[in-house]
């Protein structure tokens, strides 16, 4: 992708080091969120402890009813997961990854997909990761299959709920395909969905 992959040159540019890391997130093992785990064969954020959901892990380890366009994903996670073992730390739903910041059930993209729920001095904000893929037709349509959904009716259910949620709650999201500058909030519509783009509200 002629826009992706530039993330340790950035992270430079803002005045950090990948020795500075000491904690990497990961919501799920997909290709664009696990690619820049490792640099020619080693670890991309030597002092980095790698967060995990334990369901997502295992079903990549064990490597049981992998799709054929999701063969090269195994292939990538036994290359860069796997040699990170000693320095994973595995969650389940619930577990805090950092007092903040909280790991949400999201399965269905893939088999343990996290959404994580930020909340900090009063405010909060849900990191909805690959919920919601497409920030118009996935928010208006949350039952429509995605074709990059590992399971595409669990996906939707998922989305369903988690979009019900923030809703419900009145919580700001992120999300990682959800064009510049990423933030915003959801309404409810008759059948489905909106995202509401809060722009420059944020002070980014
Ligand atoms: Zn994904």
């Amino acid at each position: 992708m002629p826009t992706a992959g530039f993330f340790n040159h950035l992270l430079h540019n803002a005045g950090y080091r990948a020795e500075d890391i000491s904690i990497v997130a990961i919501s799920h093992c997909h290709p664009d969120h696990i690619g820049n785990l490792m640099t020619s064969g080693a670890a991309t954020f030597p002092n980095a402890e790698v967060l995990l959901g334990k369901h997502e892990y295992e079903c990549w380890d064990r490597g049981e009813n992998i799709s054929d366009m999701r063969k090269p994903t195994k292939a990538l996670f036994d290359k860069v997961v796997v040699p990170l073992h000693d320095r994973l730390r595995l969650l389940q739903p619930g577990d805090n990854l950092v007092p903040e910041l909280t790991a949400v059930e999201a399965f269905g993209h893939s088999a343990g997909h996290f959404c994580f729920h930020l909340e900090s001095e009063g405010q909060r904000l849900m990191l909805l990761n690959d919920t919601v893929p497409h920030y118009v037709t996935s928010f208006a349509h949350p039952q429509w299959h995605f074709s990059m959904d590992d399971n595409p009716d669990a996906a939707a259910v998922t989305r369903q709920r988690i979009l019900d949620l923030v809703v419900a709650e009145d919580i700001p999201v992120t999300g990682f395909h959800i064009p510049f500058p990423s933030l915003g909030f959801v309404e409810k519509k008759e059948n489905g969905f909106e995202f509401r783009a809060a722009t420059y509200q944020f002070n980014i």
